[in-house]
Order: structure tokens, then sequence, then C-alpha cells
């Protein structure tokens, strides 16, 4: 309770909002959101103290229970979005009311963490008047709270009669929800049922986030013959596998480094003349005088736009199957992890709506940022779907680090542009 009090006299010295421009619903829901603020930082720290890493499941279970009340408090239908026993997963937990006001919404954030219980705890404490550290409290619970906190202010001005909104919070999104056909089937199934998609993955006052890349990764598997290494280069012996591997990957380099939004890694390698592999971790047999007969290198791709994920496979793929060095094969796989979400003109459009209220809020413009700068998200599952914007969260610093922090002094303000956004697109 002192801390939040602490919190509370920090929170007054927030930018003051240039309101000349906002109505006056919109004014009241700035001051609603300012006197429940001790309330919010409350359910904050009880919410960022749950565990939830993602295996955890009984914990992210536990801390959606906590949002789950509130969200019943204010009339919403809820329920747990079970996944098979099978799938290591809270699974998802669903906030609905229907209506025929304005857009329909699909609000989207998650629940678990990377920190799972065996990893160092780091409680919820104040580093300064403007400043918190925590387990998730920028990535994502603060997301959590923020939308929490945005529908309690409209709720309490009985702004949310007659709308329709669905917050849809993952229990799995740090795990990218494998697999994803099974984990994000119900949400993509809701998503086409609502107009905007809203995702409060951390973000800025002045960047949020219209698009952002996709990632899959590939394992390649190159083949020569054992032999001599003295017949190297010779008609019987060949060029042997990491020869072959090393001009695949070269070329990979050569023919594709400088395309927009692509890239890709070779994150490990082995060549020998036994591999014992799984998904992460190679061992291999050899000697500096045996032709190397198998070379295996795992990477990812991280791509924009599905015509970007499918041409740069098909370019992989020839490099890897033509103009093999002589006595060798190859082959790649591919496997989908995370598509992308394209910044497509109707995202745009969402963008120009959030940013006419940033600027009548007084917060100066802001922009999509660079898909280039943003790690996969849950919403990239859906974005082909519906329209979407993400990063409406909280701000903050060192998501997936053990002293990840959230701006306190920014949070009561995104809170109310994110209500405002809200209040503007359902009327
Ligand atoms: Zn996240």
């Amino acid at each position: 309770m002192k801390n939040i009090l602490i919190l509370f006299s920090a929170i007054c010295f927030a930018p003051a909002i240039n309101a000349q421009r906002l109505s006056k619903d919109e004014k009241k829901i700035i001051d609603v959101i300012n006197t429940q603020m001790p309330e919010t930082l409350r359910l904050l720290e009880d919410f960022v103290n749950i565990n939830a890493g993602t295996f955890n499941t009984e914990g992210v279970r536990k801390g959606g229970n906590l949002l789950k009340d509130e969200f019943d408090k204010m009339g919403f239908t809820t329920e747990w979005i079970k996944l098979p026993d099978s799938i290591k997963s809270a699974g998802h937990l669903v906030a609905s009311r229907k209506g025929k006001k304005g857009k329909k919404l699909l609000l989207l954030a998650h629940l678990d963490t990377v920190f799972e219980p065996d990893m160092p705890s780091n409680p919820f404490r104040l580093l300064n008047d403007s400043t918190a550290t925590g387990q998730g409290v920028v990535d994502d619970k603060g997301g959590d709270v923020v939308i929490v906190a945005a529908l309690q202010a409209l709720h309490s001005l009985g702004l949310l009669k007659n709308v329709t909104i669905t917050t849809y919070l993952t229990g799995d999104e740090e795990t990218g929800g494998q697999p994803a056909a099974v984990t994000r089937a119900d949400v993509i199934e809701k998503a086409k049922l609502h107009d905007l998609a809203l995702s409060f993955e951390a973000g800025t006052l002045n960047t949020v986030c219209t698009g952002r890349r996709g990632a899959d990764t590939w394992n390649l598997y190159v083949y020569g013959i054992q032999a001599h290494s003295s017949g190297i280069f010779g008609e019987k012996a060949g060029y042997g596998s990491i020869y072959e591997a090393t001009r695949i990957i070269d070329s990979f380099r050569k023919a594709l480094s400088t395309e927009k939004y692509l890239t890709f890694n070779p994150g490990l390698i082995a060549g020998g003349t036994t591999l014992v592999d799984s998904t992460d971790n190679v061992r291999v047999y050899g000697k500096d005088n045996i032709i190397a007969s198998k070379t295996i290198a795992l990477g990812d791709v991280r791509f924009l736009g599905e015509k970007q994920r499918r041409e740069v496979r098909v370019k992989m793929k020839s490099i890897v199957e033509n103009g093999n060095l002589p006595g060798t094969r190859a082959e790649i796989v591919f496997s989908d992890a995370m598509p992308s979400m394209e910044p497509t003109e109707a995202n745009q459009q969402l963008l120009a709506v959030l940013n006419k209220v940033n600027n009548d809020m007084g917060l100066g413009e802001v922009t999509g940022g660079d898909p280039m700068k943003r790690g996969a998200g849950d919403i990239a599952f859906i974005a082909d779907y519906i329209t979407s914007i993400d990063g409406l969260g909280p701000s903050g610093k060192g998501s997936h680090a053990p002293g990840e922090t959230i701006n306190l002094k920014e949070l009561p303000v995104l809170i109310q542009r994110a209500a405002i956004f809200i209040y503007r697109l359902t009327r």
C-alpha cells in the first residue's frame, strides 16, 4: 500500500494533457483514469507478482483470473479457451460484449511471460519516481492492465453500452503458441467477426506498430562422399559436404542479403562423418584427414509479407538444389514459425485515427515504426484477416531481460490514449 502511495505522487507529475480538442466525454475519461490510477497500479503490482512463465500454466491462469474478475465486474462475458493437454499452454482468456454501435473491436495482449518459476524472481518494485521493474511488467502484463484500466474508465462513464468489444488475452505468446494451427485457430475465427484489432504489446507515445516481420526456420542438409582427404577435388571423392555447405550459405548471402525487409541467419553449422542432431543441438564426429560426408546448418529467415516468404524459399531452394559441387547433394527444409504483419493501407488509415487522438491530446505525432525493428508477435496471426495496429501497450525497457522496466509517468497517458481511441472507434 505504501508503495502505491509513493507511486501515485509520482503520477501527479505526468505531463499535463492539452485537452482543448477533446470532447466533454473524453475529458471525463482522462479524469476518471487519473482518479483510478492507485487502483490500476495495485492491480499491476498484484498481477506482476504472480509468476506467469508460459509453462507455469497454473500461474498464467491465476494471473488471468485476477483480470477475469475485473472483466466480470464490468459485465463482460468471460471464458477460458482450453487447449489440448498435449500442448503446454494455459489457454486464452476471452472477455466479450456485444452491441450495435461503431466498429467491432478485438483487443489483444498476452498473459504469459518468458520468466519461469525456476528463474531468479524479480518482484514488482519502484526503481525511482517514474520507473518500476518486475517480471513481464512491460511485456506484456502492463499491456493487459492498459486494456483493463481503459475499459474500466469507459465502463464507469457508461460508454461501453451497446458496443462490441472482445478482449483476447493469450496464454502462450512467448513460445509462439506452437503448434499455431491449433493454438491460434480460435483467435483467427474471432478476428474474422470483428472490424479492427488493437494489440497492446509495448510501444511508446510516438511510435506504435503497423507492420512487423514474420520468422520461419530452415534446416540445411548436405551430403558428400566419405574418403581419404588426399583425394579431395578428385573425380572419385568429390568436394565433400563442408565445401558444398559453405558454397550454399555464401550463395544465400550473395543473392539475398540486400533484399529489403529480409534477413536470414545460419545460427549453427556442423560437418564431419557422423552427425547426431536434435532441434538446437548437434554432436559431430570427424577427422582432419577424412572428407566430410555430412553437414547440417540451422537458421532462421525473417520476412515481410507472404509474397516475400514464398519467393525467398524458392530462391534458397534453387541455390541448394542447383550447381552442387561434384560428389555432393543437398536439401533444405523450411518450418513455419510466425507469419508477418504487413503495413497495409487499411492499417495506415487506422494509424491516422490514432494520430488524431495523439494530436488532440497534445502528444505530438505517432508513426507506425520500422517493421525491421519489431520482433514477431501474436497480432501477425490475425493481421491477414483484420485491419490491425500493435504497440498500444505501455512504454518501458528491457523486455525478456531480468531487469525489465515500465515507464510509470507515461502509463496513465497511454491508458488515456487507449481509452479515447477505443471510445472514438466505437461511436
Ligand atoms: Zn510480448
